[in-house]
């Protein structure tokens, strides 16, 4: 089966509105002169710009992501921000279980399977972030944290449900340190999560989800990394935040 690549940029704690804006209208532009056919691409800003990227890039065939949502549907919840609202301002995706989140926020496997279901109750596509780091890596214990962040993550999730996450394998060792993955060692680890899918979903959904690689991508690695089967496009941190090299990760997404 053919899976649609799509590239996403996670701008975490970066760009105030204006300067969101100002990336909105130049991606514009570029995209208008190098043409976009046979991409997704989604935009992560801070909260704070969400509505204003979303009406900026409106009919451009851009969509929004949030960085996290909270779980509760409403209530007495001080700084936190609800799947209800996400939907309200336009996002079509958010990601969750952000390996910073789980590092600085103290996520868990069973808080991101709650953050999952109801972004999925709003009709919002969750990107499920994993990864092992690099002590797990070096201890043999990768596809163990794999498996685990997956079955705990997606715990009593349809396969119906299930055909509308998108997945996405962050080594939490190449994020933001410049150590992308080599095309192979992604691959191994991607085309491990797509067979645990198959366990518990089957082959539909073992053809059609998409995969994305996470940690320090560039416009010199995205070629390699996408001509490998399971890896389906990006997410892309340090360098979505400068509009060029974001256009040439996303020319490099389209095989
Ligand atoms: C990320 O935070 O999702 C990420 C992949 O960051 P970077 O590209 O900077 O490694």
């Amino acid at each position: 089966m053919v899976r649609r690549p799509i590239v996403v940029a996670n701008w975490k704690m970066n760009k105030t509105i204006p300067e969101a804006l100002q990336f909105a209208g130049d991606l514009r532009k570029s995209l208008k002169e190098t043409g976009r056919e046979g991409v997704d691409i989604v935009l992560a800003p801070p909260f704070t710009a969400l509505k204003a990227v979303f009406d900026s890039v409106a009919g451009d065939t851009i969509d929004l992501a949030a960085q996290d949502l909270f779980w509760e549907e409403r209530g007495a919840y001080t700084g936190e921000i609800s799947a209800a609202m996400l939907s309200d301002i336009g996002c079509k995706y958010v990601i969750i279980g952000h390996s910073e989140r789980r590092q600085y926020f103290g996520e868990t496997d069973e808080g991101v399977n709650k953050k999952i279901n109801r972004a999925l109750y709003h009709n919002l596509t969750p990107i499920f972030c994993i990864g092992e780091t690099l002590r797990q890596r070096e201890e043999g214990a990768t596809f163990k944290m794999i498996r685990g962040q997956v079955e705990k993550g997606l715990d009593g999730l349809s396969e119906g449900a299930m055909s509308s996450v998108v997945m996405a394998y962050e080594p939490v060792w190449a994020i933001g340190t410049g150590k992308t993955a080599t095309p192979g060692q992604a691959e191994e680890v991607q085309g491990y999560i797509r067979a645990v899918l198959r366990e518990s979903y089957g082959r539909e959904v073992f053809d059609s989800v998409r995969i994305l690689y996470g940690g320090s991508v560039t416009p010199e690695n995205i070629g390699s990394l996408m001509k490998e089967p399971d890896i389906d496009g990006a997410l892309v941190g340090g360098a979505s935040l400068q509009v060029d090299s974001f256009v040439k990760i996303i020319k490099g997404g389209i095989i």
